[in-house]
């Protein structure tokens, strides 16, 4: 019975190769809509926000390559239409439902890029191994900018079209549920950063004087390289960076391989654990590179400007004894690596295994130690365990900046951390600051997701005593490793361990405009 089944949906497929092949996508399908649903507020926020965002590859521009028509094409009846559907164009966040595509599960990328850093381009090839999870007539990759020479479905030639930041591609054959199958695809050209619909700065593969780095978050990645470009889908990398004498290429991951070839240097930088997209980085310039070991033998690689390089070495020389610290309070450090790269970068991010810091966290003073604890911590909270949703960015950023009042705890002490927090309230209460579950979708990084974020869980401790505390602290990111988690996963995380109805207190913190009083300490 199973291969007589087989048979005729083989025969089934042939016919509607042709069929598929000539019939545009259709992004009103009934299948995609459950994917797109939102509330109108939402909606609203979601217009507004694509509205001030210039769609980076103008329509006249776009690469539109007709695949070859069918021939007399029977009449498309219902029952071969199910063949293969379109993946949809978008994973239908909450907040940004572009971003990322529907249909299949990205599984390993191989990006091979030859840069020319002086001029900032790049020739590159992202190989992608992708398990389709419909049958799949087409499916869309997150991509901007770029001339694409070639795509290929399992080494045959694939067709593909292009409209703004999506890449359809047409395979050959209609992919089944199920069915692995290998992408690639050949580009060239000078990379520009997006123009992020969370923030009011560009994100992604960015050029400066020394240099190149990548700071990806929430929707840069698709600068650099064909994704599939939502958290919701991690894959892992391998990442092969040709560079010129004398750049030193830094990578997510470790670092495998380094090829002398005639006059450049190719890297070759292996992510052995799942890795959402915003969190991959390359960075190249002349970096002095200083090494360590962390507990367990962990490697530690941090990548510093040569100027810079003895003020860092300062600055980051705590970081083992807070990846201890984290470890005792969090659960085991999650990843195979991990280190530091300082670039001319205006802020700080968890790229994963490597975080990536601006100049100006460089001081000699250790001005910043926060941050580079709160970069650390993000490697659990946001990192291992990544947002489903991006309005849930709290999870990410009020986790990383308690964990900077941890370790103000740990090494100052109570008073510390009482006199932090008063300091905080008394700001956060007298500025009337907007609760931190509903950032707006177009400001995402609002200073609320951080620090009234952060109160949400001191007051959490205060509710439920340091002992329940702390252990939902480790029980939260050892369930989500590696996967993702929505708030009301951690707010179930919270009421199994504590016992209590925490709903109240969530409900307040979270989402309701006045801020809450704080419970009395013991
Ligand atoms: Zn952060």
């Amino acid at each position: 019975m199973r291969k007589f089944a087989v048979l005729i949906l083989l025969a089934l497929l042939v016919m509607a190769c042709n069929l598929t092949q000539a019939v545009q996508p259709n992004r009103n399908d009934a299948s995609n809509t459950q994917v797109v649903q939102s509330s109108s507020v939402l909606e609203q926020e979601q217009v507004e926000s694509t509205q001030i965002d210039p769609t980076d590859t103008p329509a006249s521009q776009s690469t539109t390559l007709t695949p070859p028509a069918a021939e007399s094409s029977p009449t498309p009846t219902q029952e071969l239409m199910q063949v293969g559907q379109p993946g949809s164009d978008g994973l239908g966040d909450p907040y940004y439902p572009q971003l990322g595509n529907g249909g299949y599960d990205a599984l390993h990328y191989t990006i091979d890029l030859v840069v020319d850093v002086e001029s900032n381009t790049i020739t590159g090839t992202a190989t992608i191994s992708i398990q389709a999870v419909q049958n799949l007539s087409t499916f869309n990759l997150d991509f901007s900018g770029f001339e694409i020479s070639q795509v290929l479905i399992d080494d045959v030639a694939a067709n593909y079209k292009r409209q703004g930041d999506e890449l359809t591609i047409i395979p050959p054959e209609s992919l089944w549920n199920g069915e692995t199958f290998t992408a690639t695809i050949a580009y060239s050209g000078e990379p520009e950063p997006i123009r992020s619909k969370a923030l009011p700065i560009r994100m992604g593969w960015t050029h400066f004087d020394a240099g190149i780095y990548v700071a990806s978050e929430p929707d840069g990645a698709a600068s650099w390289y064909p994704v599939n470009d939502h958290p919701l889908d991690k894959a892992t990398y391998t990442l092969r960076v040709t560079v010129p004498e004398p750049y030193v290429v830094a990578a997510n991951g470790l670092l495998e391989d380094k090829i002398k070839n005639e006059d450049n240097t190719t890297y070759v930088w292996e992510s052995i654990n799942p890795m959402a997209s915003y969190l991959v980085t390359v960075d190249i310039a002349e970096f002095i590179i200083q090494t360590e070991e962390g507990p367990n033998g962990l490697p530690i690689r941090n990548f510093f400007p040569p100027e810079l390089a003895d003020d860092a070495a300062f600055d980051f020389g705590r970081t083992l004894e807070m990846i201890d610290f984290f470890s005792e309070v969090f659960g085991p450090y999650p990843f195979e690596a991990y280190g530091a790269v300082i670039a001319d970068f205006p802020a700080a991010l968890e790229t994963q295994t490597l975080s990536l810091f601006g100049y100006q966290h460089v001081s000699g003073t250790r001005e910043s130690e926060n941050v580079v604890a709160h970069e650390l911590a993000h490697q659990w909270f946001g990192d291992s365990v990544s947002l489903a949703k991006w309005r849930d960015i709290w999870l990410n950023e009020g986790f990383a900046t308690y964990a900077e009042w941890l370790w103000l705890e740990h090494i100052e002490g109570a008073d510390a951390l009482a006199n932090n927090v008063d300091r905080i309230y008394g700001f956060v209460s007298e500025r009337g600051m907007r609760p931190p579950g509903n950032p707006p979708a177009s400001n995402l990084f609002n200073g609320s997701v951080y620090i009234r974020g952060a109160l949400t869980l001191h007051a959490l401790r205060l509710t439920v005593g340091d002992e329940a505390f702390f252990e939902i602290l480790r029980t939260y990111p050892q369930r989500y490793h590696y996967g993702n988690a929505t708030t009301a996963d951690f707010i179930a995380v919270a009421e199994e361990v504590s016992g209590q109805d925490l709903d109240e207190l969530f409900q307040s913190w979270l989402y309701e405009e006045a801020v809450p009083e704080l419970p009395p300490s013991e």
